[in-house]
């Protein structure tokens, strides 16, 4: 037995993991309810680590953290729950799929070569690679259409069969050829999280929020709107029913853009509160194997955790029992590195077929009672390259998404400020700057009020409080369930500043022409601007720039 080697402990043979290895001792985690366990019972090791069975099969999956299939599971037993010691593959390696070759005999072929694709949902092709360490020549490939997961797809010259299903030891990161420089910024169509605080494709977001800030709002919203090819959700469902909101949310929902279900390019993973805790703890490495599996293809993949905080709470518990030394607040002293282990394996890759692929790890922490200098918020913010943190004082107004943009970051906007160049306008990045300026602008005159009244501002500074707050709801918030606005592409986003700098222009223009302020709020064009919210993308360029037009007329004719 060595570390993370996987057993079967007992007559049921209960699926677990060695965690410690000590002289002649070895220290097992089982992964089910050991209730009955007696001592005397036998346990057989299997020499190999903890893995993922990773092939066709895995999109619109819904697994357990240890990746048994639970509505395979349900199907097959009638029960809505796992019986002790089950055991069922991963995936349903009797199924055939159409396969269509794109090597032939004599191809030579190294890891990571794409041998051929299985339509694997009409979304998704899922191209099958050489698995890592096989190199050679093609003998023979399957040209037959039809291939399974008993039969291989290719035989090398040498005789040694290449088939459907890898395993992959899920505490491993897969290799890659070289990680490459973020490009471009991960598109989840929330303005807040796009235009002001971008996540690299390949880049890590953290989103610490106490209970009711909004955190799965958010991964649910991305899970649903962002623009990537795969996503894989795990979900720990804090609360009673959201895991199966998913469930049963997911198979019905389509996709605005396609008009095809989203299951079609998300696997999903649950943990719920009955599972023991080694599970839930294995069940982020799980699921980023399957995002690098799909990111090894050449996919745009991301990775949505739900939370963080109670796989970290698993590993705690997991140390507690093996008597270890606890660090701040009870947690390991290894909770950073280990975490960094998981946010390690984002990235923007090389593939070593020679593709490009990403993993984009979203995940919410959850910090008891909302305080942000707990152990598993600050580790997670000190590896984050975005930080969106959520505060219970905008949530409680229901400000939606609830970001402090006071408290959170973006360290991918520098590298990616070429990209909204380029790919948006020009203006973009200055647009965004400015947008900055007044937010911190009205954050300080709201210091100022809180001295001297706002009675002693001047009429400047008043439109500027009120063109802040203009721009706050206008742009920073985007209702999830409004169904025009809960995904903006960058387009809208770009004109939505467009107009409302327009009219923060023109309302000082007329200012200083010596309208009153008053009566440039009590236009109707303030409600026009927030209203662009609700305008359709078609067409959105031409009825913004209207907008404008009218908005600076109106202001310029104004006495
Ligand atoms: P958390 O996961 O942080 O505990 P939730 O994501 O479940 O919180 O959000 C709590 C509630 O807040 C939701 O049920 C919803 O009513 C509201 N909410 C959160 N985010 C949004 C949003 N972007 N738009 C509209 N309502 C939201
Ligand atoms: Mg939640």
């Amino acid at each position: 037995a060595r570390m993370h080697t996987v057993c079967h402990v007992g007559k049921d043979g209960l699926l677990g993991e060695v965690i410690r290895v000590r002289g002649e001792t070895a220290i097992l985690q089982v992964y089910e309810d050991t209730g009955g366990l007696t001592v005397g019972e036998e346990v057989v090791s299997y020499s190999r680590p903890l893995s993922a069975v990773l092939g066709p099969g895995l999109l619109s999956n819904v697994f357990d953290g240890i990746q048994r299939p639970l509505e395979k599971i349900k199907y097959a037993t009638g029960l809505p729950f796992i019986r002790k010691g089950l055991k069922m593959p991963a995936l349903d390696t009797d199924r055939t799929w159409h396969f269509e070759p794109l090597k032939k005999a004599g191809d030579a072929v190294e890891p990571g070569t794409i041998l051929g694709i299985i339509h694997e949902t009409v979304r998704i092709e899922h191209r099958v690679m050489v698995p890592f360490g096989v190199r050679g020549v093609i003998g023979e490939i399957n040209t037959t259409g039809g291939v399974s997961g008993a039969e291989p797809v290719c035989a090398l010259e040498d005789g040694r069969p290449i088939g459907l299903y890898n395993e992959w030891p899920v505490r491993r990161p897969r290799p890659f050829r070289s990680k490459l420089p973020p490009l471009a910024p991960f598109v989840t169509g929330q303005r807040i999280f796009d235009t002001v605080f971008p996540v690299a494709e390949g880049g890590t977001a953290v989103v610490p929020g106490g209970f009711g800030t909004g955190k799965t709002v958010v991964e649910q919203t991305i899970a649903k709107f962002a623009r990537c090819d795969i996503v894989v959700y795990v979900g720990c469902g804090e609360r009673g029913n959201e895991m199966t909101e998913i469930l049963t949310d997911f198979p019905v929902m389509k996709d605005p853009e396609s008009g095809l279900p989203l299951s079609l390019r998300t696997v999903i993973i649950v943990n719920t509160s009955n599972m023991p805790v080694a599970a839930r703890e294995a069940s982020v490495f799980t699921g980023i194997t399957i995002a690098e599996y799909f990111r090894d293809m050449g996919y745009n993949v991301s990775l949505l955790a739900d939370s963080i905080s109670r796989w970290a709470e698993a590993l705690r518990e997991i140390s507690s029992r093996l008597e270890e030394m606890p660090g701040e607040e009870g947690f390991p002293p290894y909770l950073a590195t280990h975490l960094g282990s998981f946010y390690e394996r984002a990235g923007r890759v090389l593939t070593l077929g020679g593709g490009t692929g990403a993993v984009t790890v979203i995940s919410a922490v959850s910090p008891p009672g909302g305080d942000f200098s707990e152990p598993v918020t600050q580790s997670s913010m000190r590896v984050a390259g975005a930080l969106w943190a959520l505060d219970p004082d905008l949530a409680n107004r229901r400000y939606f998404p609830a970001v402090d943009w006071q408290g959170s970051f973006s360290l991918y906007y520098r590298e990616l400020s070429d990209w909204f160049k380029k790919e948006v306008s020009p203006k973009m990045p200055g647009l965004r700057s400015r947008l900055f300026s007044l937010l911190q602008r009205e954050a300080e005159l709201k210091e100022i009020i809180q001295i001297i009244g706002i009675e002693a501002l001047q009429e400047t500074d008043r439109l500027t409080l009120e063109a802040s707050e203009m721009a706050r709801e206008t742009f920073l918030k985007q209702s999830a369930f409004n169904e025009i606005d809960a995904f903006n592409p960058y387009e809208k986003q770009y004109w939505m500043l467009k107009v409302i700098f327009a009219f923060i222009d023109s309302a000082a223009g007329a200012l200083k022409r010596g309208v009153y302020v008053e009566k440039l709020l009590e236009t109707p064009f303030r409600g026009k601007v927030v209203d662009m919210q609700n305008l359709q993308m078609e067409g959105f360029s031409k009825k913004a720039r209207d907008l404008m037009e009218e908005i600076e007329s109106n202001f310029a004719s104004m006495e």
